[in-house]
């Protein structure tokens, strides 16, 4: 793969494709861990004097309505202060006046472009990748670096768009998660998977990809009951899956051993934070009752087999951990691979959100900042944005 390093860039019209897709709030960045996660890229571009081009998207753009919510002018602002120094900011994504910016770039200058997704209102252009857009941003720069992590899943005109017709690389922070995720590529053993969440039908692709290389998956979440009631336990109002039963009880028949499943659950009988709960074996949760976290003995269970691994990867919160009482458990463990120094992945998504809220996120190995990108990483799918660049 080819990173910014392999790139002769200086003095260069460069093009950066970031993920600038913060949360905004009456337009206040209410987070800018994906700015500052940007900064090593652009600041490696300033030092080697380039001319520099900013493009990323932010939210979605559906309707006329759409476009003030997901103005990306607050990001220009936070990115002058983080680097002290002007950013010029386009309000167009093309045209006279965006050209007019770039040809007047002097070394070191920087341009950020208004949010690509602005080209979504006539036809999705930018998300539909179309031949011309990625064509025309493309004629703006001479090299082309794709920072963005999160969206390398797709092929969207800024990124596979743009890769198409200038030599490009990819940026540090991209070149930081595959180099973490490419562990799992040859993992050292014991390799374990943690995997939770809420639908077993977001996970098959993984666990299809996995089970073959995992020396065992841990199940958690709402996805441990339809595993459950496919080996025949009554779950109650616990969260099923229906359509994915027979999956379900393929995998288990065929991999009993690999496969490990909760053994105790905290629950209750409604969906709320408010009703107390009771920590119940598996095997005994009646019809008006659903599961909303896995039990302490399971979390001891799952304690003793990561006790041991040398590489995991986690994705998915095993409870709902948007509630207090439920989130206690994949708190517990989140503490107990940290303290223990146990090489652990989390696959973005959730699972991230659940370990910054918990103070583990930089403690870990590695979290990612990709959810569905880590997620088709780990089903084994080819990623575009990366394929573009290859
Ligand atoms: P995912 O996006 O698939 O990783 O799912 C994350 C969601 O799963 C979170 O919103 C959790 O609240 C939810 N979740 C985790 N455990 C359960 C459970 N036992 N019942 C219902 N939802 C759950």
């Amino acid at each position: 793969m080819k990173t910014i390093k392999d790139l002769n860039i200086d003095n260069k019209k460069v093009i950066i494709r970031c993920d600038f897709n913060v949360p905004i709030k009456e337009g206040e960045i209410v987070d800018d861990t994906r700015i500052v996660g940007a900064l090593p890229t652009i600041q490696y571009c300033i030092d080697r004097n380039c001319k520099i081009i900013l493009l990323s998207h932010l939210g979605r753009v559906k309707e006329e309505a759409d476009l003030a919510k997901n103005d990306l002018s607050p990001v220009a602002d936070r990115l002058s202060k983080l680097l002290k120094k002007d950013i010029l900011f386009s309000e167009k994504t093309r045209g006279k006046e965006l050209e007019a910016i770039v040809d007047s770039l002097q070394g070191g200058d920087i341009v950020l472009v208004q949010n690509t997704r602005y080209e979504d209102l006539d036809g999705k252009k930018e998300s539909k990748n179309d031949e011309e857009l990625g064509a025309y941003w493309a004629s703006l720069g001479e090299v082309f670096i794709n920072d963005a992590f999160g969206t390398i899943h797709r092929a969207h005109a800024s990124n596979v768009g743009i890769a198409s017709h200038l030599e490009s690389g990819v940026g540090f922070l991209i070149e930081k998660e595959l180099t973490a995720l490419s562990i799992l590529d040859n993992p050292e053993r014991p390799f374990v998977v943690v995997l939770g969440g809420a639908k077993v039908a977001d996970k098959i692709g993984v666990i299809e990809n996995l089970v073959t290389k995992a020396d065992k998956i841990l199940i958690g979440g709402g996805m441990a009951f339809t595993f459950l009631k496919a080996k025949g336990y009554e779950i109650g109002k616990s969260l099923l899956d229906e359509e994915n039963l027979e999956f379900c009880r393929k995998v288990l028949q065929e991999y009993p051993d690999k496969i490990v499943l909760p053994i105790d659950f905290a629950v209750t009988n409604e969906f709320t934070n408010d009703e107390e709960y009771r920590t119940k074996s598996a095997y005994q949760i009646d019809k008006d009752e659903m599961g909303l976290d896995i039990g302490e003995e399971t979390r001891t269970l799952y304690e003793s087999i990561l006790k041991t691994a040398k590489n995991v990867i986690w994705n998915g919160p095993l409870g709902v951990y948007e509630f207090d009482q439920y989130k206690k458990n994949t708190d517990e463990l989140l503490k107990y691979v940290v303290e223990n120094q146990i090489k652990t992945i989390l696959g973005g998504g959730d699972i991230v959100a659940a370990a910054t809220k918990a103070g583990f996120k930089d403690k870990v190995y590695h979290a990612s900042t990709g959810g569905g990108a880590t997620l088709e990483y780990l089903e084994g799918k080819k990623l575009p944005g990366l394929e573009a660049i290859k």
